[in-house]
C-alpha cells in the first residue's frame, strides 16, 4: 500500500492551518480560552499522535533491521553497505556545516547585534542550564565512551530507553545468527516477516487516520508557544539557517538523487513529502522513523534490506540540518562576541559537530545541547545559546525535515546503485 497523494495533501494542509491558527492564537495568548484550546485540544491531539508513532519505533527498527540483515544474507555485504553509508553520512554532514559557515560568514547575521549578549535570556540560560550541571564537559561524554556504548549490556534497557545504536547493534547480532543457522531458523524468519507486516500495518493506519490531525495539533501548539514575533530580532539568523537548509537540500541531496541515484529530484520530494511533513510537525527524526521507512520503501522503491539499515542509522548519526544550525549559530555567536573565527577554529567546528552527531538521539532540541559542546570547543560562551532558544523550535521543525530527507536520499542512492550493479552482472552472465 503506497502512501498516496491524498494523504500528502491532507498533511500539507494541516501544517499550513497549524502555522496560521497557531500564529493567530499566539497574538492572543493571554486569553484563557486560547490557553484552554492550546492545552486541551492542540496539545492533546498532537501528543497522542506523537506517542503513537514513538510507540512503533522500537518494534519497527528491531524487526526491520533483523529482516534487513537476513535479506542481505551475507554479513560481508552488510559490512560493505555499512561502510558506504557511513562514508556518505560523514561527507554530507561535513559539507552541510561547511556550507553553513560559508553562507553565515557572507551574510553576517550577527553584525551590529552585540547587545543581544547582555539579554536576560543569556543569564537565565547560564543559571538554569549550565550551573544546573549540564555543562558542556558533562555533555561531552567522549568519543571512546560513544564507541563503548555501541554495545548494550542490557537489551531490554536499550529498547526501554530507545537507544537506537544499541538496538541496531543487537538486531545485527540476531540477524547474523539467523543466517549462520539457516537450516534451523526458517520459523523465526517467518515470525519476523509476519511481525513486519503487523507493525507496518499499524504504522500505515496511524498515518492514514491520525497524521493530518496530529500534525496539525503539534504545529499549532508550537506556534502558539513561539509565534513569529520571536523571530523579529533574530531575523537574519533565522533566514540564514533556512537558506542554508534549502541550499543543502536542493544542491547536495538534489545532486545525489539526480546524478548518483539517477532519479528525478522532483519525483523524490513529491513521494517522500508525507514523511517530511510528519518530521516538520514532530521535530524528531527518531519518532518519524517508522513513517520514513514505510514511505521510502513503498513510495521511493528503496530496497527493504537497504532502507531498514541505512535510515535507522541515519536517524541517529546523520543530522545535516542540525549541523547547519550549529554552523550558522557558531558564526552568529562569534560575531555577536566580536570574535573572528580562525580557519583552524572553523575546522574544529566541522569536526566536533560531525562527531557529536554520532550517538545523539534524534529528539526535539538536541541540536542545542550539541551546540553547547561546539561553542565550548572554540572558546565561545555556551550561555549565548539563550539568545536563540526562543526561536529554536521553529528551526528544529525545518532542520528535522532536512535530517530525515538526507537519510532517505542516501538510502535511495545505495539501493539504486545496488540494483544497477546486479543488473549489470546479470546482463554479463
Ligand atoms: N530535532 C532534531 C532531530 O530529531 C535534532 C535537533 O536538531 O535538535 O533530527
Amino acid at each position: 500500500m503506497k502512501v498516496g497523494n491524498k494523504l500528502t495533501i491532507q498533511i500539507v494542509i494541516a501544517l499550513i492551518l497549524g502555522i496560521i491558527i497557531g500564529s493567530v492564537f499566539n497574538l492572543m495568548v493571554d486569553q484563557t480560552w486560547v490557553q484552554w484550546i492550546d492545552q486541551y485540544i492542540f496539545n492533546v491531539v498532537g501528543q497522542l499522535f506523537l506517542n503513537m508513532i514513538f510507540m512503533m519505533v522500537v518494534p519497527v527498527v528491531f524487526i526491520s533491521i533483523v529482516l534487513g540483515v537476513v535479506n542481505v544474507g551475507d554479513p560481508k555485504m552488510l559490512g560493505g553497505i555499512g561502510l558506504k553509508t557511513l562514508a556518505f553520512y560523514l561527507a554530507s554532514t561535513a559539507i552541510a556545516i561547511s556550507l553553513a559557515m560559508l553562507v553565515a560568514n557572507f551574510l553576517n547575521p550577527g553584525e551590529g547585534q552585540s547587545q543581544l549578549l547582555d539579554s536576560d535570556e543569556v543569564s537565565e540560560y547560564r543559571e538554569t542550564e549550565l550551573e544546573g550541571g549540564a555543562t558542556a564537559e558533562s555533555i561531552n561524554q567522549g568519543f571512546d565512551q560513544t564507541l563503548i556504548n555501541l554495545i548494550p549490556t542490557n537489551v531490554i534497557e536499550a529498547m526501554g530507553t530507545q537507544n537506537m545504536l544499541q538496538i541496531i547493534a543487537f538486531a545485527i547480532f540476531v540477524g547474523v545468527a539467523i543466517i549462520a543457522n539457516k537450516d534451523k531458523t526458517s520459523g523465526i524468519v517467518s515470525l519476523f516477516e509476519q511481525g513486519n507486516d503487523v507493525v507496518m500495518w499499524i504504522v500505515m493506519a496511524i498515518m492514514k487516520y491520525f497524521a493530518p490531525i496530529g500534525a496539525f495539533g503539534l504545529v499549532a501548539t508550537a506556534f502558539v508557544q513561539a509565534g513569529f514575533g520571536a523571530i523579529q530580532q533574530l531575523g537574519m539568523y533565522f533566514i540564514c539557517v533556512l537558506l542554508v537548509l534549502f541550499l543543502h537540500l536542493a544542491i547536495v541531496y538534489g545532486s545525489a538523487v539526480q546524478f548518483l541515484a539517477k532519479k528525478s529530484f522532483v519525483w523524490f520530494i513529491k513521494n517522500f513529502a508525507p514523511a517530511m511533513g510528519v518530521a516538520f510537525s514532530t521535530s524528531s527524526s527518531s519518532a518519524v522513523l517508522p513513517i520514513s521507512l514505510e514511505t521510502a520503501q513503498k513510495n521511493l522503491g528503496v530496497r527493504k534490506s537497504v532502507s531498514s539499515f541505512v535510515q535507522p542509522l541515519g536517524a541517529t548519526i546523520n543530522m545535516d540540518g542540525t549541523a547547519i544550525m550549529q554552523g550558522v549559530a557558531t558564526v552568529f555567536i562569534a560575531q555577536l562576541s566580536g570574535v573572528d573565527l580562525t580557519l583552524m577554529q572553523m575546522v574544529t567546528v566541522v569536526v566536533i559537530a560531525t562527531v557529536a552527531s554520532i550517538g545523539t538521539a534524534g529528539v526535539p532540541g538536541v541540536g542545542l545541547v550539541m551546540l553547547a559542546m561546539v561553542l565550548t570547543a572554540v572558546g565561545l560562551d555556551p550561555a549565548a545559546i539563550g539568545i536563540i532558544i526562543g526561536i529554536d523550535r521553529l528551526l528544529d521543525m525545518t532542520r528535522t525535515m532536512v535530517n530525515i530527507t538526507g537519510d532517505a536520499a542516501i538510502a535511495l542512492l545505495i539501493s539504486e546503485q545496488q540494483k544497477r550493479k546486479e543488473a549489470a552482472s546479470e546482463s554479463q552472465a
